[in-house]
């Protein structure tokens, strides 16, 4: 009989990518929702804020509650790797505690039941991934670890500096998937426009595009997680002019007034950050998406005010909002005054109706036009209706559209159609297919 695994990927889409690179080497095991009646777990732990933290703990807790007796529980990923000592001393429940680096070798772990921690392994040539979630998405990882600096961030400190994936690598992981049928890649690191600086190349990027664009078979691409220094205009341009990859730009600016942007040491002013996100905006048919950290030590009323007011004048397709987070080990930990938690609710409440604003007007535009889309299957909203997803937009993040009618006759799930954007329903668009791909 063949054993059986459960595994619960947390946090972002990096570690999916891990989470599936670990199912590339677990083949064997049967997959199985319920955790009684595995006789291996995984959680795939994010470490990057406290509320991060708490659910890692509490689903590894949650899940030690419910496995049967002779189950291995695993815990992998950031939380793990950064805490590791710790961790060991104060969860007996759990069996196995492997890094950011063991992903490659979870199943001789599982095999030997022994735990490692070594830096910087990730996805090699010959490795096999099990994508999750899609048959025509997947996410390809650039880079591990990062150089920059910011104050409040941990992961450098636990991910070390940035290594990035040959070229080569990439290209023939990509081939690879092309050949089992996907046709849609989002390229993530924790940031992505250092892609092969490490290895000497300034616009790592720019190769990239070019190398991706002469696979066959590939008919969209986008690139996540670009970073303001490290981003620059004749990047923008080749996205712009590249016919596979989509006019996205996710770009964290994390604040825009001058001074924050300093203490949280970004390495880049506000006017370089507007400049870039103007030319971002200019290409056509753009999709702009950023994140925004409210609270952060210091952020006077003045300061926060400053960024509210960008983010409503920009009109940003997306933004997320991050309540800031005291992270042991940063430069931002030390820093003082330290915002109230109230006040930083109070922000991220305010700043979000702004952008909840933003997002709409966002969706607005899209009503009357035709976008290619694909059909993933019934929606989760409602029975009759299907979700789509324009292809300009990221998986999971950037939301869906729905489909109340359709031209073609016997859709496919998982392909792309041409879909006209009937109306705006609240904040939900609705579509009609109205021709294949
Ligand atoms: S770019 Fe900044 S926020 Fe992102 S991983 Fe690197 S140090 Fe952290």
């Amino acid at each position: 009989m063949k054993r059986k695994l459960h595994i619960v990927s947390l946090g972002c889409t990096k570690n999916l990518v891990d989470t599936e690179v670990m199912l590339g080497r677990l083949k064997e095991y049967e997959m199985t929702d319920m955790a009684e009646d595995a006789d291996v777990i995984i959680v795939n732990t994010c470490g990057f804020i406290d509320a991060a933290k708490e659910e890692s703990l509490q689903t590894v807790l949650g899940l030690h509650e419910a496995r049967k007796e002779d189950s291995l529980l695993v815990m992998a990923g950031c939380l793990s790797e950064r805490y590791k000592e710790e961790l060991q001393k104060e969860l007996p429940e759990v069996d196995i505690f492997t890094g950011v680096g063991d992903y490659d070798k979870i199943d001789e772990l599982i095999n030997s039941k022994q735990s490692r921690f070594t830096p910087h392994v990730f996805l090699s040539d010959n490795q096999e991934r099990i994508i999750t979630g899609s048959v025509s998405h997947a996410y390809i990882k650039l880079a591990e670890g990062c150089n920059q600096t910011c104050s409040f961030c941990a992961i450098p400190g636990f991910k070390g500096k940035l290594h990035s994936r040959t070229l080569s690598s990439v290209v023939k992981e990509v081939k690879r998937l092309v050949s089992q049928g996907f046709y849609d890649f989002s390229f993530i690191s924790q940031d992505s426009s250092s892609y092969l600086r490490d290895l000497g190349i300034n616009d790592g990027l720019v190769e990239l595009i070019d190398e991706i664009e002469k696979i066959e078979g590939v008919k969209s691409a986008r690139i996540l997680y670009l970073y303001p220094s490290t981003t620059s205009m004749a990047l923008i341009e080749k996205i712009a002019s590249s016919k596979i990859f989509q006019n996205y730009f996710d770009m964290p600016i994390q604040h825009i007034d001058p001074d924050v942007l300093k203490r949280m040491k970004r390495g880049v002013g506000s006017e370089k950050i507007k400049e870039l996100l103007d030319a971002m905006k200019r290409v056509e048919n753009s999709f702009v998406r950023t994140s925004v950290i409210v609270g952060f030590p210091g952020e006077s009323e003045e300061e926060f005010q400053r960024v509210c007011d960008y983010v409503e004048s920009f009109g940003f397709d997306r933004v997320n909002i991050f309540e800031y987070s005291d992270e042991e080990g940063t430069d931002a930990y030390e820093l003082k005054p330290k915002i109230d938690p109230e006040t930083i609710r109070e922000r991220a409440e305010k700043l979000g109706e702004i952008v909840e604003k933003s997002s709409e007007a966002s969706l607005k535009k899209m009503v009357g036009k035709r976008v290619e889309a694909v059909v993933e299957g019934p929606s989760e909203e409602h029975e009759y209706l299907l979700s789509a997803r324009p292809l300009a937009w990221a998986p999971e993040i950037d939301g869906e559209v729905l489909i109340n009618e359709s031209e073609v006759e016997g859709l496919e799930f998982s392909k792309c159609y041409t879909v006209e954007i009937t109306e705006l329903a609240g904040t939900q668009l609705i579509g009609k297919v109205v021709d294949g791909r």
